[in-house]
This record gives structure tokens, sequence and C-alpha cells, in this order.
């Protein structure tokens, strides 16, 4: 029998990271300028020099510091684990992998660009940085990223996750960083949303015009992002080379791979080194980004340009959006809430190289405990919503008696996110349509791009 954990040495971990853009059969649509809505570098004063080189960059492989190496290796390489106790339960003839993200120190894939984010700003004589969190992993990722590198850090957290999602809050300020609820009185962005709605409850697209702004206002601080852009997806492809190596050893290659997009970041490090043999192989490879009913911005959105943000300060991009000032409905507890996606993986979405499904979140944390009774791993909500469409496609094996192989992205754990697990086994949870007209209204603000 192959082993339940396929393990790497620390020599085995991935010593660079693998850029697609040189690879993409039609060129990514450029970034336009906020203001001039021609193209753009990432805006100056808020990216350091490397990482916009990054960004942008045309080659195959950036080779991963020594000083980001060193901290990789507190927790890379991470495993991948065969779900067989998932499988005897599903009765599937399928092969179920999952690679697992969650023992990193901040619980999550996060800590791959946060710290590699932390580096470069430290190297270029940055002293702080900004940024915004939903529901906490992606500052908790930051606040650790920046103590291992001596600067400070500042959260901007969406307020409905302050106030539920304390311990996130008392982890980051554990790690050193400062942490805000969004909106706030600190920034115009934030003072102008709470005198039209001195109740709101925040979003992504406000935390993201705020810590923007707090970047733009101060000569020390620079502005940091947890997915979406480019060179956030670029760091996370260690995980999936890792994958990819741990796979060889036991002799399997993926016939889907899946996993779950809020900005795309965690799903596309994992896919991201396999596209070259789909392309060159014409490999008969699914890739199925996972996305929330009540945020679809794949299946929903059009493909169009929008701002990154509530105010209109971050670039705009071209991505399927459900409009910039489009806020998921508070009863979604899910995660993945932010309103448009990755430019890479949307580019890929239109091409056809990779599929994209939306979910409900009561069968979402139904999956969640089957695979936290079987694998013993509480998955986070959000890669939760992958494993549903990994058991669901388990099932359909069984059907069809089909041995496929099915690598899932499990980016983290669901350890400070047992409030929702409490609202599903407390049948509190509800599931909500698409917000069809939420999304019209906001899509009337789409910026107008010749
Ligand atoms: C932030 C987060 C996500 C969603 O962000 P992506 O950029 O799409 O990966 C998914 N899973 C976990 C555990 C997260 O913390």
């Amino acid at each position: 029998m192959e082993p339940t954990k396929i393990l790497l040495s620390e020599q085995e971990i991935p010593t660079c990271w693998y850029n697609v853009l040189p690879d993409l059969p039609e060129p990514l649509p450029p970034l336009l300028h906020p203001q001039t809505k021609e193209p753009t570098r990432l805006p100056p004063p808020l990216f350091p020099r490397a990482l916009d080189e990054q960004e942008f960059s045309q080659e195959r492989t950036i080779d991963i510091p020594d000083e980001i190496m060193a901290i990789y290796k507190l927790w890379r390489p991470t495993p991948l684990i065969r779900a067989y106790r998932l499988e005897k339960a599903l009765d599937t003839p399928a092969r179920i992998y999952y690679k697992y993200e969650g023992v990193s120190p901040a619980g999550s894939h996060k800590l791959n660009t946060a710290v590699a984010q932390a580096y470069y700003n430290k190297k270029e004589g940055y002293k702080r940085l900004a940024t915004e969190t939903g529901a906490g992993q992606w500052g908790s990722a930051l606040a650790m990223g920046c103590r291992f590198f001596d600067l400070e850090c500042k959260v901007y957290m969406v307020k409905v996750s302050y106030y539920q999602k304390p311990y996130r809050r008392v982890l980051m300020e554990t790690w050193g960083a400062s942490v805000t609820p969004s909106p706030s009185q600190e920034t115009q962005s934030g003072r102008a949303i709470l005198s039209q709605d001195p109740e709101s409850s925040g979003s992504l697209g406000i935390a993201i015009s705020e810590a923007v702004e707090d970047a733009a206002t101060h000569d020390d601080t620079m502005y940091s992002l947890g997915s979406v852009l480019n060179h956030v997806l670029l760091h996370q492809t260690v995980v999936g080379q890792e994958a990819k190596k741990q796979l060889e050893k036991v002799d399997a290659y993926p016939d889907i791979i899946v996993g779950c997009i809020g900005g795309g970041s965690n799903f596309a490090g994992v896919f991201l080194p396999f596209i070259p043999d789909k392309l060159s192989t014409k490999r008969d490879l699914r890739i199925i980004c996972v996305e929330p009913e009540a945020c679809p911005s794949l299946t929903k959105g059009p493909y169009t340009w929008d701002y990154g943000d509530v105010a209109g300060l971050a670039p705009i991009v071209k991505m399927y959006t459900l409009g910039h000032t489009f806020v998921p409905p508070k009863i979604h507890a899910g995660g993945l809430r932010y309103h448009g996606m990755a430019p890479i993986i949307c580019h890929l979405y239109k091409l056809g190289i990779v599929e994209a499904k939306a979910v409900h979140q009561n069968p979402v944390f139904e999956s969640a405990v089957l695979f936290a009774r079987t694998e013993g791993i509480p998955p986070a909500p959000e890669p939760a919503h992958a494993v549903k469409v990994a058991i669901d496609e388990a099932l359909a094996c069984k059907e069809s008696g089909e041995k496929k192989t099915i690598l899932l992205a499990l980016s983290g754990h669901g350890h400070f996110d047992l409030q929702a697990y409490d609202e599903y086994l407390a049948g509190r949870l509800e599931d909500y349509e698409y917000p069809r007209e939420m999304v019209e209204r906001a899509l009337a603000d789409l910026p107008r791009v010749e």
C-alpha cells in the first residue's frame, strides 16, 4: 500500500517560484491606471520595485532568496496526504490526495507570500506595511512575516470579522501588528463610508481602500495584498511544485485538481505548475475552481474592467467581477467574499483552460464535517468549498467506476472558524441565493474604459 503521508525532505523544497506568464497562449490584459485608464505598472508609491518586476516578469522561474527559504523551512515542505478514510467512507474507486497548507504557523497558505513580501519591502528600506484582512488569515500571515523581518504591520480588518473573530485579532497582536476595524475614522475612505452608513459592517473592498490610502499617505509605508496580483500567485507556486513531486513519488498524476477561489492565490499556487503539461501534452487534466453561490464572480460575473477596491484607488483590471461596490451578504459564513478574481485565473477561465463551479454553504459545511470525521482536520470554510466538489467528483467515479486521481487543495485549517461550524451544526446556517439585484446595482458602478 502507498504511504498515507507523502513527505519530502527539506532539500526537496522547490528553489524557485514558477511564473506562468511566458507560458500563456495569449498575453494577459494590462493593468490600467485608476485615473488615466492607461496601461500601468503597479502603482509606484504602493509596492517595492522587486514585486513590481515580478508582477510583469517574463522569466519562467524566479529564484527564492535564501532568507525566505530559511523561513519556509519552519513548516515546508507541507504534507501531501492520501485521504484513505474519506475514500472508504465514500466507497469510491477514486484516489483523493490533499495538499495541506494548514501546518504553517498562521494556519494557511498565506504565509508563503507574506514572508516573501515582507522580505522585499525590508530589503528596499521600507519600515511599515499596511494591509486589509477579511476573516483575519491574511492579516495574521502578514503580521508574522513583518515580525520576522522587523517591519511594523498595520491591518485594517473588515468590521464584521473584527467582532466575530476576536482570536485572529489576538494572533495578529501577538505577532506585534496593530489592528483597526474597517471602515475606520482613520482614513478618508473609511470616513466617507461611515458618513453614508454609520452601521457599515465593512467589506474587503473598503478595507483595501483604507490600507492603500494609509500607504499612499505615509512615506515609510508600503501596501501589501494577500491575493489576486500575479506576484502573489507566483509565491504560492511553491505549493503546487511540491505536490507534483510528491505525486511523482507514488507514480500518480491528477485527472482532476480542485480548489477554492477567493482572490485565487491558493488554488493558482497548486495548479499553475501543472499548466505547462496541460498545454503541451494536451493532458486530459480538469482544473476546477470552486466559489460560493453568495459571491460567484467567475460563474455569474461579466468579464470586464473593474477597480480592485471600493474607492477606486487600486488599478483597474480585466476580470470576472460582481462590481467593486458589491458587498456579499453578512449571513454568508464561508469566506471567499472578494468581488473580483485574480486576472491570471480569469484569463485561463476565459481561454477554457480552467473551469468553475459555485456551491451553497450548507452542503459545503456538510462536506467539511464529513472530512473532519474521516481525515481529522476541520477544513477552513474556504477550502471546504473545494472539499465539497472533490467529494462530488469522487461520488461520480463511484457511479461510473472510473479510478480517477483527485488532487485537492486544502489551503488551511478551520480552528479559528468554529463559529461557522457551530452555526452549521445548530442548523442556523442559511443558503444565500445569488443576490442578483445587489450585483446589478454594483455593476452599474463599473469604470468606463474605452
Ligand atoms: C484567504 C484564504 C483563501 C482564499 O484566498 P485565495 O487567494 O483565493 O487563496 C482560501 N483558503 C484559506 C485557508 C485562506 O486563508
